[in-house]
């Protein structure tokens, strides 16, 4: 933007309070951005605007849990759903429309990939809940859990997660605003070089075999290399851990054996885990492992010493639990049904 304003012959620091404007109060309109002159305001308004997503629908679950349908241009849909706790609020931001990964288990991957959102558009996500929750909700985290693959829509996730960094704008803490990804081993690197965010990492299984099932990303990038990027990851901060998420899925990932092996892959990796309860869908193909299992699996972890989390479902009633995000209705997958439900039947 400053680059912006030089080609127009204007000071670059309007950059700066055009920013605070836009995402620290919330104003689009430039007449109301009192601190520029009169004639500045009247060539922004012939020049330029300030475009957000639209709300095509607002929905509140019984938990508090909230999610907006948002209409790009070009008639995408993306999801972004408000997560209140006690002690923090978490924006879950979508970052493309769909998802080309085809994870088994998750329902964005079911419509396919549209495209990837642009820098605006992600922030957008952010601009948007905060105008709608008002100074009563506070967002103190964000993180890049909502639909599409962050690390492939590189350039305009760290764009957006620059923006959420900055003190003119929404200033969240870099332990506080968070990029998860399916194992993007490259971008993982380059990530590390060019911005200051945290990680998560969805692991999902134990062995190459399993993953390459639930996840065809690992055929690209085995476990073996993604953990090392892991490492590299966090190395030279200790304050520093990566998030691995791990879906339960019923007789599936779920074994007392599952976890050793869980526990002897954390060996050197400074790693927290969320355990998240599978959340289903139709034609899912998948249960949600019983909470004596998922306990039971905690309790391994936990006892050889992995800080771990069971993930509270939240926003299920509404369909904004994670891998429940869809935006756009239809189903533009050709997907035949998971072929564990067709053995198991009964879902
Ligand atoms: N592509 C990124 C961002 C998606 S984050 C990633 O893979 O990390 C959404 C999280 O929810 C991921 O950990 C994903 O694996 C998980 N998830 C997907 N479908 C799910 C489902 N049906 N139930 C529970 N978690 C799911």
């Amino acid at each position: 933007m400053e680059a912006w304003f030089r080609s127009l012959g204007e000071k670059p620091f309007h950059a700066r309070q055009v920013l605070k404007w836009i995402h620290r109060h919330q104003v689009t309109d430039f007449d109301r951005m009192t601190d520029l002159g009169k004639g500045l305001r009247a060539r922004l308004k012939e020049q330029a605007g300030v475009r957000v997503p639209a709300v095509v629908c607002d929905q509140l679950s019984a938990d508090g849990t909230r999610k907006w349908l948002l209409e790009l241009c070009c008639g995408n849909r993306i999801e972004t759903v408000y997560i209140p706790e006690a002690d923090r609020g978490t924006l879950c931001v979508s970052s493309q429309a769909g998802c080309s990964l085809d994870c088994a288990f998750c329902s964005t991957a079911r419509q396919g990939f549209n495209r990837n959102l642009d820098a605006a558009e992600i922030i957008g996500q952010l601009w948007v809940a905060m105008k709608e929750l008002g100074d009563g909700q506070p967002i103190t985290n964000v993180v890049l859990m909502g639909m599409g693959e962050p690390l492939t829509n590189f350039d305009n996730v760290v764009a957006a997660t620059d923006i959420m960094l900055d003190d003119l704008a929404y200033c969240l803490s870099k332990y506080r605003v968070t990029v998860s990804t399916a194992g993007i081993v490259p971008a993982m690197d380059r990530l590390r070089e060019v911005s200051e965010v945290s990680l998560a990492v969805s692991l999902h299984a134990t062995t190459d075999e399993l993953r390459d099932e639930l996840m065809p990303v690992n055929r690209k990038y085995p476990i073996a290399e993604l953990l090392a990027a892991c490492k590299r990851f966090v190395a030279g901060d200790r304050r520093r851990r990566v998030t691995f998420e791990y879906v339960m899925l019923d007789g599936v990932n779920d074994s007392d054996r599952q976890a050793r092996q869980l526990v002897r892959l954390m060996q050197g990796v400074p790693a927290k885990i969320n355990l998240i309860p599978f959340n289903p869908f139709p034609s899912a193909g998948y249960r949600c492992s019983p909470r004596e299992r998922i306990d039971r699996f905690r309790e391994i972890l936990s006892a050889a010493g992995l800080t771990t989390v069971t993930r509270k479902t939240r926003g299920s009633d509404i369909d904004a639990a994670c891998g429940q995000l869809v935006g756009r209705v239809h189903d533009r997958s050709r997907r035949q049904p998971g072929r564990r439900m067709l053995a198991g039947g009964g879902l």
